[in-house]
């Protein structure tokens, strides 16, 4: 039985999808003004480990996710500059080609840290009809109302506004928080905004009689039912998309599908902080990219194990000395499961298996599932076989290993070196001799014109 944490009820439940051994999956994805920092990467990988946990327990995932390439602004109180056009200010090109180069980048990084695609990848940009479709269906069904800069959503419509959340147990007072500009009440939001005549918008559309742009939230909303339906199963984020982004998408989808609740569970992810609590931006100097991982000589992989060790829903630190402590952690597996794999031995892993996957239906608890793993390893009681069956979860690619990332034991290299001697002294049956011990060990050894080749 598959448990997760729901942040709609506030509970852990039992998962059951709509439709049997089928999921439908929407993730928020990127706003493509930068590079994404490891912060934005942690919510993908908790994401991936999610759909994975799904594969494992025989579900046939259908995973749409967007790329936010307009309409999300500085402020997410519906004020301030569109991301995208203040990164076409910052490096000189166009708002089109900043989304471009940083949608590749971003892939790109999905793959350094083996998070599987998606089965469908959409752009707000290539769906606006879709977007406008929608906010006319609320503005039929009277949800809305026009100020002299956009089509905003009446929060106060809904009697649920805001469950997600539980924003109605929270104050907020008019105008104390937030900007309201001519908004009639502090959580309406845009769903659509109307270019300012003061600034010429490289990214812009016409319609309810003028030039304008969508709103952040309206993307997902308009995206997730294209192509997943008025209802579905599963709709993930990091936490900070709950009180604003993720509570809006509910009410504007909810208003508009007559359909309650819009996604049956919604699950989010955890910060990863750096020293002190300081929060990661994209742009500042404390961003942290996997780029900024890989010039420091650690690995994506390395970065991906040092997630998994913390549980999902639990703030990180990050820190470089921890980055480094598990990049040789990683080595450590690494090596162990390379002798697994020389031993081919097999073992009876039925117990541990369902222990195994006991542990990654409980709410994901990869660092548990990975404590088990390790103990497994030292006791003994795991094979290869099993291993690999493990990392479809872990995804640490760990049937990769080629034995150039395997850095050798020091007792091995010991042998090698007196093999080294043996040969050079033309003493063969000594250097026979070692090589069975190391073959023991182990590894084979093979005399190639470089040398001896371990493998
Ligand atoms: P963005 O590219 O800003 O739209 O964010 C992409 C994803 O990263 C969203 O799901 C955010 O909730 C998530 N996110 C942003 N900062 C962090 C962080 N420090 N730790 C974990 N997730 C984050
Ligand atoms: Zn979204």
């Amino acid at each position: 039985m598959l448990k997760i944490y729901n942040t709609l009820t506030k509970k852990t439940e039992e998962f059951k999808s709509i439709t049997d051994r089928k999921v439908d999956l929407y993730t928020c994805g990127p706003t493509v003004y930068h590079y994404a920092h490891i912060g934005n990467l942690r919510t993908f990988v908790f994401e991936d480990i999610l759909k994975r946990v799904l594969e494992y327990n025989n579900y046939q995932v259908n995973h749409v996710m967007n790329i936010t390439d307009v309409g999300h602004l500085t402020d997410d109180a519906d004020n301030g500059e569109d991301k995208m056009e203040k990164g076409s200010k910052r490096e000189g090109k166009t708002a089109w080609e900043i989304a471009k180069f940083y949608t590749e980048a971003f892939q790109k990084n999905l793959k350094e840290l083996n998070i599987e695609s998606p089965t469908t990848w959409c752009k707000a940009t290539d769906n606006i009809p879709e977007q406008i479709a929608l906010v006319q269906t609320l503005i039929d069904k009277g949800f809305t109302y026009k100020t002299n800069d956009g089509i905003y959503f009446d929060t106060t419509k809904l009697s649920d506004y805001g469950k997600l959340a539980n924003l109605a147990n929270q104050e907020l007072e008019a105008g104390a928080r937030v900007d309201m500009g001519e908004k009639k009440n502090p959580h309406d939001f845009a769903l659509w905004k109307f270019s300012n005549s003061n600034e010429q918008r490289q990214m812009e559309w016409e319609a309810f009689g003028k030039k304008g742009f969508p709103g952040w939230h309206i993307e997902c909303s308009a995206m997730s039912s294209k192509y997943l339906g008025h209802h579905f199963d599963i709709h993930c984020g990091g936490i900070d998309l709950i009180p604003v982004h993720h509570t809006n998408e509910i009410a504007q989808s909810e208003a508009a599908f007559d359909e309650k609740p819009w996604v049956n569970y919604w699950m989010h992810g955890e910060f990863i902080v750096l020293k002190n609590d300081e929060k990661m931006s994209k742009s500042g100097d404390n961003s942290v990219t996997l780029d900024t991982i890989t010039e420091k000589g650690l690995s994506p992989l390395a970065y991906r194990f040092f997630l998994l060790q913390t549980h999902y829903r639990k703030q990180l630190n990050f820190s470089w000395e921890a980055l480094e402590a598990t990049q040789s952690g990683l080595e450590n597996l690494r090596e162990k499961v390379l002798k697994l794999k020389n031993v081919d031995k097999k073992n009876d892993t039925t117990k541990l298996k369902a222990e195994f996957l006991e542990k990654i239906n409980d709410d994901l608890n990869t660092p548990s599932a990975l404590a088990l793993v390790f103990d497994s390893l030292k006791n003994e009681e795991i094979d290869y076989e099993t291993v690999l069956q493990f990392d479809k979860i872990l995804g640490l690619e760990l049937d990769k290993i080629t034995k150039t990332q395997v850095e050798v034991p020091t007792d091995v290299q010991k042998l090698l070196d007196e093999r080294k001697q043996a040969r050079k002294n033309k003493n063969w049956s000594e250097s026979d001799r070692l090589r069975d011990e190391i073959k023991a060990l182990g590894y084979t050894v093979e005399d190639t014109s470089k040398g001896q080749k371990i493998t």
